[in-house]
């Protein structure tokens, strides 16, 4: 057992066991903990990086094929993006000139919007396929890595971002320090994790999308992330709970795993054209009934998400 990436405390007890709902790499059950200090929750043990890899199925991020329900996808995908894109946007204003990087840029389709927005941009992926993908189709210069060993000079991006990396890294303090250290001074980073202070981990506990164990290491609240950004010498300036990306989305592959779209791409689930449109249509009914619920948990700031915009100290 480890100590609390937060607080360091060594106290803790465990809230339930979880398994892999959404893409059932695994009959195996985790146990999720909670700090008996600062209230941080997290996957205790935390897996072994080689047993980690096995849970990460080949095509764990988005690669759009060349039909017509691909091309919709993508439309979908931008217009959702919107939320990522304005509030990076405005963090990146008056925060110097250099490159944004976005740490975790799978096929690069948020760092295309923000260079045809006329910011320079850079994409870093574990996946050099992703890598491929960010170039081939949205013309973003991407290379296989992470923050830790990212090839740029120290000091000069305007910005870094990692939507959705925080909460699958087994040390996210190395990862914070490194992008500190590629910030020039008065530099942003903006950090997007599911929040585990939401009404939906409340009322749905192991149900909640956001655990999605065992790729999901920690269970960050609002505060836990600002703790640690704080720590790793960041002052928080902005949050933001709500993403019509990723909130009514969570919440409908909360209700039903079974229909997530990505789950049935990645489980590779046999489906006839039309009962894929019948479980893309039922999905996407439950997302839509979602979003009064998860616009109100937000504006209570309680979404399902958290964004933070952050300023090198
Ligand atoms: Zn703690």
């Amino acid at each position: 057992m480890s100590a609390c990436l937060v607080c360091g405390s060594a106290q803790f007890q465990q809230l339930f066991l979880a398994s892999d709902r959404l893409y059932h790499t695994t009959p195996k059950q985790f146990p999720v903990v909670r700090c008996g200090e600062c209230g941080l929750v997290r996957l205790d043990p935390q897996p072994a990086p080689d047993e980690l890899r096995r849970f990460y199925p080949d095509d764990y991020w988005f690669a759009p094929e060349e039909n017509a329900a691909s091309r919709l996808e993508e439309l979908y995908r931008r217009v959702v993006l919107r939320d990522h894109v304005r509030f990076v946007e405005q963090a990146l204003r008056g925060a110097g000139a250099g490159p944004l990087v976005d740490a975790g840029c799978g096929g690069g389709l948020f760092l295309g919007l923000m260079r045809q927005r006329g910011f320079r941009v850079a994409g870093l992926d574990l996946s050099a396929e992703a890598a491929r993908i960010a170039w081939q189709r949205q013309r973003v210069p991407a290379v296989c890595g992470a923050l830790v060993n990212a090839p740029f000079a120290p000091e000069s991006c305007a910005g870094v971002t990692m939507f959705h990396v925080i909460e699958h890294l087994a040390d996210p303090r190395a990862h914070l320090i490194a992008a500190r250290a590629l910030l020039a001074p008065g530099g942003r980073l903006i950090v997007q994790a599911p929040n585990a202070a939401s009404w939906q981990f409340r009322l749905l506990g192991a149900s909640w999308n956001g655990v999605e164990a065992p790729r999901h290491l920690f269970d960050f609240r609002d505060r836990d992330l600002e703790r640690l950004l704080e720590s790793c010498g960041f002052e928080t300036l902005r949050r933001k709970y709500f993403s019509l990306r990723d909130n009514p989305a969570g919440f409908a592959s909360s209700l039903a795993p079974s229909l997530d779209p990505m789950a049935r791409r990645v489980r590779r689930i046999a489906e006839s054209q039309w009962m894929r449109l019948a479980k893309d249509l039922l999905y996407f009914a439950i997302l839509v009934a979602s979003v009064p619920f998860t616009v109100a948990e937000a504006a209570c700031r309680a979404g399902s998400t958290i964004m933070i915009e952050a300023r090198k100290r």
